[in-house]
């Protein structure tokens, strides 16, 4: 049975869906100004396992799962300024950067991403709704607030307490808030800002407000499982419990769920600290699927330490793996689930522990090279469940050689290794042995690894 940590309750629970014939998970996603960064890969990632991982237990169609698109605030409007752009030819932009980069690690689609400038009637009606139970107000310069302390249970989510918030909070001298803790719910627009009409005049939505509002319409008032980044706990999600429970005086998200930070050689990632990384540059170095072996190599709630050698490491153990696959025909007729599935469910019921989901997949190919030598069809069973079980962390899905044998920019094509192969064929049948050599050290140079087998030759990049 599934257990996941609810950031809410602060422990692990049995997960038991509202309804087990539609299980419903919101996730917040980016702010479309620029390039996602690998603490967005990790979001990506993450989430996308633990949705095929809900898909597995209770079937493709009766898990919805939303992550929305921020495209409208404050940097976007800034960086759009900047370019001389409009906000929606900078967002546009940066949504099919986002898709490219999402496709190239694997993510697969979620069932909607709704955008905040698409839901601005949604929106205006959960902010009329909390004006009208007096839960927020319109301040004397126009902005709509949320009234913090109306809402009882403020400060469940991140453990704290209302007094500590107001100590800690700074009063600027020109604010117009009643309690320095409330915060924004629609803006009045400032000249030349895109803006909406409302109630409350020309204006744009909060950030909090737009996930309350599109995950309400999308999956209704009350349902299973919030995620997000850890950095999203404390106001965001709060703010958002208070808004969507204040509205409809309904219960919101079941389960809270939060992946931990990313750093980079055990720093934290910063643009400030000049260690700061988008997908596409690290994806000029390696190739996506070792991103995202490496990414779910931790387990998500604890930090991730971004660093070349362990990147390095998860490129290795890729290329264990997949060289175990090598040469076999995947047969999903012969898919029995041996031991190794109950121990890589069982590792994926304990909060999606992938980590060790991934030492089994080891295990499985070490089976296979055992079996590979004398009982081909053993081999070929173990490598059908083997990459059935990796699907579910969306690994080994390609064909063994196009992961082995993929190339970079500036080194040797695949065309021209087989053609050296060739050659070097040709002078052993012709016993030209110093030939053969010296095509064997070129290749060798150039991160060729040849093996030769019985009759043929294959080769992988080192
Ligand atoms: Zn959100």
């Amino acid at each position: 049975m599934l257990e996941i940590y609810n950031s809410l309750t602060r422990k692990s629970q049995p997960f038991s869906p509202l309804d087990a014939k539609n299980v419903r998970l919101y996730v917040c996603g980016m702010t479309v100004y620029d390039y996602c960064h690998i603490g967005h890969a990790r979001v990506l990632v993450v989430f996308d396992v633990i949705y095929r991982y809900l898909t597995h237990i209770y079937g493709a169609d009766h898990v919805t799962y939303i992550r929305n698109i921020t495209d409208i605030d404050d940097k976007i409007i800034a960086r759009a300024n900047e370019r001389g752009l409009n906000i929606t030819e900078l967002t546009e932009e940066f949504i099919t950067a986002m898709n490219e980069d999402a496709r190239a690690l694997g993510v697969l689609s979620p069932n909607q991403e709704p955008r905040a400038t698409a839901h601005m009637p949604q929106i205006i009606e959960m902010i009329q709704a909390l004006v009208n139970k007096e839960y927020a107000y319109q301040a004397e310069n126009g902005d709509v607030y949320y009234a913090v302390a109306k809402f009882e249970a403020y400060g469940q989510l991140s453990g704290r307490q209302l007094e500590d918030l107001r100590a800690g909070a700074r009063v600027a001298v020109d604010e117009a808030k009643r309690d320095p803790l409330d915060f924004v719910l629609w803006k009045s627009a400032k000249p030349d800002e895109p803006h909406w009409d409302s109630p409350w005049g020309k204006g744009r939505p909060g950030w909090h407000i737009e996930c309350s509002a599109m995950s309400t319409h999308c999956l209704g008032n009350h349902f299973d499982i919030h995620g997000g980044g850890m950095d999203l706990k404390f106001p965001h999600h709060e703010n958002e419990i208070a808004q969507s429970c204040g509205a409809t005086g309904e219960a919101f998200a079941n389960v809270w769920m939060h992946n931990g930070f990313v750093q980079i050689d055990n720093e934290k990632m910063a643009k400030s600290l000049g260690n700061f990384f988008t997908i596409r540059e690290v994806l000029e170095r390696y190739d996506p699927e070792v991103l995202r072996y490496f990414i779910l190599s931790s387990h998500y709630r604890g930090p991730l330490n971004y660093s070349n050698v362990h990147l390095d490491n998860s490129k290795n153990a890729l290329t264990t793996l997949y060289t175990a696959l090598r040469g076999i025909e995947i047969d999903e007729s012969l898919l029995a689930p041996s031991e190794y599935s109950s121990r890589f469910f069982a590792a994926m019921d304990n909060d999606f522990a992938t980590s060790e989901a991934q030492a089994i997949l080891f295990e499985l190919a070490h089976e296979i090279n055992k079996l590979k030598i004398d009982q081909a069809m053993m081999a070929a069973r173990y490598a059908t469940e083997l990459k059935s079980l990796a699907k579910l962390l969306g690994l080994l899905q390609r064909d063994a050689e196009d992961f082995l044998q993929a190339g970079q920019s500036g080194e040797l094509s695949a065309d021209e290794i087989e053609q050296k192969i060739a050659q070097r064929n040709q002078a052993r049948a012709d016993k030209d042995f110093a030939l053969s050599d010296r095509i064997r050290k070129e290749l060798q140079d150039a991160g060729v690894v040849l093996e030769d087998g019985a009759g043929s030759t294959s080769w992988r990049r080192e």
